[in-house]
């Protein structure tokens, strides 16, 4: 049966402006089962026409058919196709990949089958195939460890793999000594006798001899083609013979084979291509295993070049080392400047008495104060963005505690909401006071811790008295330490106290009281008043009868008190709660549209955007150095991934030939780049967060470890090795069969 049929192939090269005819219209048929040997002077075109054959190129004109299809029209991915399912190489230098065992030598065509075999069933097939050409214990040998006829019968066994049907072998003793040439030709003999069509290149006319059919080339011509009558017959009965040998070894590969090996020389060893069904069925496996097998020789490669992946991934190591201990500082910073804010109350809202205007004359906030207990009381109640609510009353006076004085910074009547709102959790002894107390208006306070140092001596000052201007109070907790706020203002130097009793016992009387109270100015606590300069002295004005006061009503006046704390129930109601607190004060109020308000609010979100802003542009500036960091060793990754695919041509070309489509070269070398872009995003991220740990250890800075960061970092470094892989393995995959094989 016809396996081959050429007609009238012409191959020319065009060399600029020089054509070079080199083959000028062959027409040839080769039967199954043929051995035949090519031959003819150097240069004669032997090898463009195997290549021809062998489907690595195309003829400039002319027609091929293989096994029936025609060839002449196929795109260069479904040639390949067609070398893995049909066709079998061997080359005159072997072309093993390099620092790459026996083993996996044999098995790499597997990568490029159509179909799927099992991993242990292909390294089974692998191991019978070394065994069959003799080489059961060099498994495990590199090509540099074995000598040239080793190295050529591991390529044997690698162009038996996929069980073809034709085996193409250009010059395969070439660089073999006449012994080795012997054994090899004697190898291509048995492969021929049990039934593949071998084509045998040569210029040597004793190993054409050995063929049983010689075809003479002559300057692109085929010159002779002579049968030889009693190897033509030698031929017909081993094909004969094959049929009953494949019926009585049912499946030989999977046979010990190791008396095959000695054996193969000296007699028609076991078959082993016809293990299971017939030869088409089974030609073209592709090796299925868990690790898939791109990602093994993208591991392999890298392993072969262990100095060269390092110094190629230290780019991504670095970069992505970067980002993650930027992030981590960043977002430390970030959290221990949110932690301060809050601690000054990142959720309040302060509400003021308002500016009161008079005749054009503005008198300053607080001047004219309008917020009353229950005001608070009603925000609390009517407006469900608050979360809690504490009116707090001002005073400023010398705390006196035996012989020992202080001016505290802060003297605040509040009730026990302050803490919650200023997020004050701990207390360091004691308790708050409740609101019994306010209600009872009871002469009880609590201290801060700088009040405990300077008064009490760090001495517990528990149920202590001390006086604030002539009243006495009993100390019943001591505030946990808050430190300085922003503006650098100590937050322990504070006394709180029910803000009725500072209201009505500390300050005497609100400005609003005070020409009420003025009448009974007897009261001992008047003495320290700045507002009545000379106690006891008689007032400026007469003192009001009654009956004045009848003629003059004056407008009722509440009790006032300097702010009202509020606190939203979270970041995100600030605005809904003054919204609300707005509205609710403009009724309580009695404020009409287009009136001014009497009252103020403020809220620290201004400071709170200022701040974030601020470190967020820092991190941002940050993490573009990170990222330029990164980009450059992404370009050092292509720049080594180009050097790698020039280097690998013939690597490449060896791959085509033996079934690689171009998108498995893409993949390859793709594969490659992402695993060493993960290889270097893993360490890079352990890096940073090493850097990060060194950081907080030894500056004392806040770090934190951000998972979101490490996943980017993954699919950063997985992004950068497509996106600078993609071109070297797009280049690789371009390149055509030949031109890499040959390439120097
Ligand atoms: P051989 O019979 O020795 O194997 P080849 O088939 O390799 O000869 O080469 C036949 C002729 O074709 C030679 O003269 C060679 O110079 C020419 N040739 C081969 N490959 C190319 C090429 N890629 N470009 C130009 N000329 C080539
Ligand atoms: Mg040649």
């Amino acid at each position: 049966m016809e396996l081959v049929r050429i007609e009238n192939i012409t191959k020319t090269y065009y060399l600029g402006e020089v054509d070079v005819p080199v083959l000028k219209g062959v027409s040839l048929s080769i039967s199954r089962g043929e051995l035949v040997a090519l031959t003819g002077a150097s240069g004669s075109g032997k090898s463009t026409l195997m290549n021809i054959l062998g489907c690595l190129d195309r003829p400039t004109s002319g027609q091929y058919w293989l096994d029936g299809q025609d060839m002449s029209q196929l795109s260069p991915n479904a040639r390949a196709e067609v070398r893995t399912e049909k066709l079998g190489f061997v080359f005159q230098n072997f072309n093993l990949l390099p620092r790459t065992n026996a083993l996996a030598n044999v098995m790499m065509p597997l990568e490029y089958g159509v179909r799927q075999m099992h991993r242990g069933r292909a390294k089974r097939l692998a191991i019978s195939l070394l065994e069959r050409v003799g080489l059961a214990d060099r498994f495990a040998h590199e090509p540099s460890q074995m000598s040239g006829g080793q190295q050529q019968r591991v390529a044997i066994a690698r162009s038996l793999i996929n069980r073809p049907a034709l085996l193409l072998a250009d010059e395969p003793t070439g660089n073999l000594d006449s012994h080795t040439s012997v054994e090899i030709l004697q190898m291509f003999r048995q492969l021929n006798a049990e039934g593949i069509t071998v084509i045998l290149v040569t210029h040597d006319p004793k190993v054409a001899a050995s063929a049983d059919r010689v075809i003479h080339l002559c300057d692109g011509l085929v010159e002779r083609d002579e049968f030889r009558a009693a190897a033509v017959q030698g031929a017909s009965v081993t094909i004969a013979g094959l049929d009953d040998q494949a019926a009585d070894q049912p499946a030989p590969h999977e046979q010990p084979v190791a008396s095959a090996a000695h054996s193969e020389a000296t007699r028609p060893a076991a078959p082993g291509l016809m293990e299971d069904g017939s030869p088409a069925e089974v030609r073209g496996w592709e090796v299925a295993s868990i690790v898939p097998p791109t990602f093994r020789t993208a591991m392999g490669a890298l392993r072969r070049n262990k100095m060269r992946s390092a110094l190629t991934a230290l780019g991504v190591i670095i970069g992505v080392g970067a980002v993650i201990a930027m992030i981590e500082i960043g977002q430390g910073s970030k959290n221990a400047l949110q932690k301060s804010i809050a601690s000054m109350g990142a959720n309040n809202i302060l509400v003021l008495p308002g500016a009161a205007a008079s005749g054009g004359v503005t008198f300053g906030s607080g001047s004219v104060k309008t917020l009353t207990p229950s005001d608070a009381e009603e925000i609390k109640r009517q407006c469900p963005a608050v979360a809690e609510v504490a009116p707090t009353v001002r005073s400023r006076a010398q705390v006196v505690f035996g012989n020992r004085n202080w001016n505290p910074n802060q003297i605040l009547g509040t009730t026990p909401d302050y803490l919650k709102i200023r997020d004050w959790k701990q207390m360091d002894e004691g308790d708050m006071f409740t609101d019994r107390d306010i209600r009872n208006g009871s002469k009880v306070c609590v201290i801060g811790r700088t009040i405990k140092r300077e008064l009490f001596q760090n001495e517990s000052p528990l149920g202590k008295q001390l006086r604030i201007k002539n009243v006495v109070f009993r100390v019943v907790g001591v505030l946990g330490p808050k430190g300085a706020n922003m503006m650098g203002m100590d937050q322990d130097d504070l006394i709180l106290a029910p803000w009725t009793t500072i209201k009505f016992r500390v300050s005497g009387v609100s400005s609003t009281m005070q020409s009420a109270s003025t009448s009974s100015s007897s009261s001992s606590s008047d003495t320290n008043t700045l507002s009545d300069l000379y106690p006891g002295a008689t007032s400026l004005y007469p003192e009001r009868s009654s009956v004045q006061a009848a003629d003059t009503p004056q407008p009722v006046r509440f009790i006032t008190v300097d702010e009202i704390m509020v606190m939203a129930a979270s970041d995100k109601h600030i605005q809904q709660a003054m919204d609300q607190i707005t509205q609710l004060l403009h009724e309580r109020h009695h404020i009409r549209p287009g009136d001014d308000d009497d009252f103020n609010l403020r809220d620290m979100s201004e400071m709170t955007k200022m701040l974030t802003s601020t470190s967020s542009l820092m991190g941002a500036l940050l993490l573009v150095v990170a990222m330029i960091s990164l980009i450059v060793g992404g370009v050092g990754i292509m720049n080594i991934m180009l050097v790698s695919v020039t280097e690998r041509t013939r690597e490449i070309g060896l791959r085509m030939a033996v079934g690689a489509r171009s998108y498995h070269i893409l993949r390859q070398f793709l594969v490659e780049a992402v695993v060493l872009c993960l290889l270097g995003g893993g360490l890079g991220i352990a890096l940073g967060r090493a850097a990060s740990i060194l950081v907080r250890a030894i500056l004392r800075w806040t770090t934190q470890p951000s998972i979101p960061a490490i996943v980017a970092a993954v699919g950063v470094s997985v992004t950068i090795g497509i996106l600078f892989g993609f071109y070297p393995a797009w280049k690789a995959s371009r390149l055509d069969p030949i031109e890499a094989l040959r390439y120097e």
